[in-house]
């Protein structure tokens, strides 16, 4: 994949992952007059361009840009190899933790949601928080989910072993 490519990726996952509903976000915010996710001050032109579309104009700071584009980068990489993985699918259907190039993704994402300031990831399944120890094992799995009737992708996470099997998400 050539970097021009990894950066149209990236602007998409913003725009479906990070970026807040319009709704959400202040009239400077929506107009690109402050950042998306800090709200600091954008002087006119300043900033990063999320992309615009009838009337909205999102913009990151150069602080923000950076750690939401490692968020989403770090999730594709993890989801990529979950869902090629052998040895991930055998492990995480009796709940023991993932590979060790799937442990070593998954580390990655949570440094990366911490530097963002993200909130703590929550199982689909069970709607738990995934805890410190939970993190540390690995016996979570990335899981991407999208509504009935609905094209619009959620970014989530499930428990290997019961809550993988209730939500049969294999
Ligand atoms: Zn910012
Ligand atoms: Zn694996
Ligand atoms: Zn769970």
């Amino acid at each position: 994949m050539s970097a021009a490519d990894a950066a149209d990726d990236d602007l998409a996952d913003l725009q479906f992952f990070e970026i807040p509903h319009m709704r959400r976000l202040t009239a400077e915010q929506n107009a690109g007059a402050a950042c998306v996710w800090c709200a600091a001050a954008l002087a006119p032109g300043a900033g990063v361009d999320l992309g615009e579309g009838m009337g909205w104009r999102p913009h990151s700071c150069g602080r923000c840009y950076p750690l939401r584009v490692a968020v989403v980068r770090t999730f594709r990489n993890l989801h990529a190899h979950w869902t090629s993985c052998t040895p991930c699918e055998g492990a995480a259907r009796v709940g023991d933790r993932l590979c060790a190039e799937a442990t070593t993704r998954q580390a990655a994402h949570l440094r990366a949601r911490k530097a963002a300031d993200k909130e703590t990831p929550t199982c689909f399944s069970c709607r738990n928080p995934i805890t410190e120890r939970e993190s540390q094992a690995g016996t979570f799995a990335p899981h991407v989910w999208t509504a009935p009737n609905s094209s619009t992708p959620y970014r989530t996470f499930v428990h290997t072993g019961v809550c993988l099997w209730n939500e049969t998400v294999l």
